[in-house]
């Protein structure tokens, strides 16, 4: 692997958490099954590679999502969360949390919606009704001492809605927050936004920054200079997928989630903690595309992967 030069910017964290999502958001988005030993050797690797935050699977109706049928056996193969890491997983309603807690989930997340139709479309119920039904589960997932982190779906840009008001993302986020929520993602579901986009609605929310996680698309390669302005304005928690995978569910053949090894080349050149080892990453990230045979999206895969060839050849 290449050495990175490193060199500073002023007014940036010292350390960013990566939550990785690829295990759950991109695997969702395959349509190829992965088998359940795959998924769980994915999830290990990621640990392994030094992730803190690894998201495993969502406890929805297997009916679904045939991708996560197999989230009950994952999480016994996963066996518990080991002291200081985060494993969570996606629960979409009291049934849902009845499953994660039997399988010993330690912290569960729930996705709500910045928009109406997008509520109407992928959770099938109103925006305020999907807030009534994620209230109870959120109670009662904090009283049963789990930690929950709330995910805002299309806060910078909605396919049938357009322009998203910032004060409306404001007001679902501190909906969740009132529940019980300590985390809150900040999803651009559609890849859309742009920095300024994403500093008006930092600065509309009535939550803690520390609170605050990105969660950015690179569909139209915005993906890492919405990172960047976010860490200026405060946020030390980024969402990413390894190796990019899960395309863009509105776009086929589109770019989706932001590569987990992109984020962490940018973190590592302005001298920012993640402990993350890029390289144990990259190779991840390459055996996960021998998988799901085809190539990783992430450009920081493909020039380190190609790198690595040209290294042993
Ligand atoms: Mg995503």
């Amino acid at each position: 692997m290449p050495e990175q030069a490193t060199a500073p910017l002023a007014g940036l964290p010292g350390r960013v958490s990566i939550y990785e999502v690829g295990a759950r958001d991109g695997l969702q988005n395959e349509s190829a099954l992965v088998p359940v030993a795959v998924k769980a050797d994915f999830v290990r690797r990621l640990l392994a590679a030094g992730l803190t935050a690894v998201e495993t699977t969502s406890l929805v109706r297997p009916e679904w999502v045939p991708q996560l049928a197999d989230a009950e056996e994952l999480l016994a193969e996963l066996g518990p969360t080991p002291a200081g890491l985060r494993m969570p997983a996606l629960v979409p309603n009291r049934r849902g949390l009845d499953r994660a807690l039997a399988a010993g989930v330690r912290e569960i997340a729930v996705f709500a919606s910045a928009t109406e139709t997008f509520a109407r479309k992928n959770l099938n119920r109103g925006l305020a009704e999907s807030l009534d039904v994620f209230e109870p589960v959120v109670t009662a997932a904090r009283a049963a001492g789990l930690a929950v982190r709330g995910y805002v779906s299309m806060c910078f840009g909605d396919p049938w809605e357009g322009a998203v008001d910032p004060a409306q993302v404001a007001r679902v986020v501190h909906a969740l927050w009132d529940m019980g929520a300590q985390e809150i993602s900040l999803g651009d579901t559609i890849g859309v936004a742009t920095p300024g986009q994403v500093v008006a609605v930092l600065e509309e929310l009535p939550v803690p920054r520390e609170a605050v996680a990105v969660h950015f698309h690179d569909t139209y390669g915005q993906a890492l200079a919405n990172t960047l302005v976010a860490l200026q304005h405060g946020v030390t928690t980024v969402d990413s997928s390894a190796g990019g995978l899960g395309g863009c569910p509105y776009a086929k053949s589109a770019t989706g989630n932001l590569a987990t090894e992109d984020l962490v080349w940018q973190l590592h050149g302005l001298g920012i903690e993640t402990g993350v080892d890029l390289a144990a990453l990259v190779a991840t990230s390459t055996w996960m595309a021998t998988q799901l045979g085809r190539p990783s999206p992430s450009r920081v895969v493909t020039a380190l992967a190609s790198s690595a060839t040209a290294e042993e050849a």
